[in-house]
């Protein structure tokens, strides 16, 4: 099965494959699975605001994600009061519908790795981490997001985290036991992503 992750598929499309990673990186790490998914803010209801793209809550031990996937049709670049973010399914930037379902997807591992966050704990030594490595995204606006982003790369680009951000990588592998899905390299998983995307890539990496 080829792990490239095409810009050009539609938002039901990247949902989909989202799911597959997601669904089979969890069984391969023998993790639960969310109790409950929504692919489209009328089964999500309130509990998807407005102005979000996904969420994922884990009140009364049910783990609940919801994904807006029509809202997210981004091209690879698009501007937002923060700027200009060049991105795309498996980048370090990734508002794809399949990146915002990878993202929630870590938040669930957070919660259920410790129903108060495994993140925010002090035997995770993440708080520590984030303080000395660069971010991923400008999503790593808490210690929550940095974690989510951290298992959404895992999941979508495993080689991109290994290389880039190296002190995740190392704590979701040796402290957690994690294991990626393939050892496909970032340009691989890329390859179907435009030059600019690489380029952004190369000067993140140069980042870290
Ligand atoms: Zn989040």
């Amino acid at each position: 099965m080829s792990v490239a992750l095409d810009p050009r598929w539609t938002p039901q499309r990247s949902a989909r494959v989202g799911k597959d990673l997601a669904w089979s990186w969890l069984t391969l790490n023998r993790l639960p699975l969310p109790d409950e998914l929504h692919l489209d803010r009328e089964s999500a209801g309130k509990f998807l605001r407005k102005t979000w793209l996904g969420v994922h809550s884990s009140k009364r031990r049910r783990s609940r994600i919801a994904v807006a996937v029509d809202d997210c049709d981004f091209s690879g670049r698009f501007d937002t009061p923060n700027g200009v973010f060049i991105q795309a399914p498996g980048s370090f930037e990734d508002h794809s519908a399949l990146g915002v379902l990878c993202h929630e997807v870590g938040h669930h591992v957070d919660y259920t790795l410790n129903p108060k966050a495994y993140s925010r704990s002090k035997v995770s030594g993440f708080a520590d981490l984030i303080d000395c490595e660069a971010e991923i995204s400008d999503e790593e606006y808490n210690i929550h997001e940095s974690f989510a982003e951290a298992i959404r790369l895992f999941i979508t680009n495993p080689d991109l985290l290994m290389r880039g951000r190296p002190a995740r990588w190392e704590l979701l592998t040796r402290q957690l036991g994690l294991r990626p899905l393939h050892v496909k390299g970032w340009k691989v998983v890329l390859q179907k992503a435009p030059k600019y995307v690489h380029s952004a890539v190369e000067w993140w990496l140069q980042d870290a």
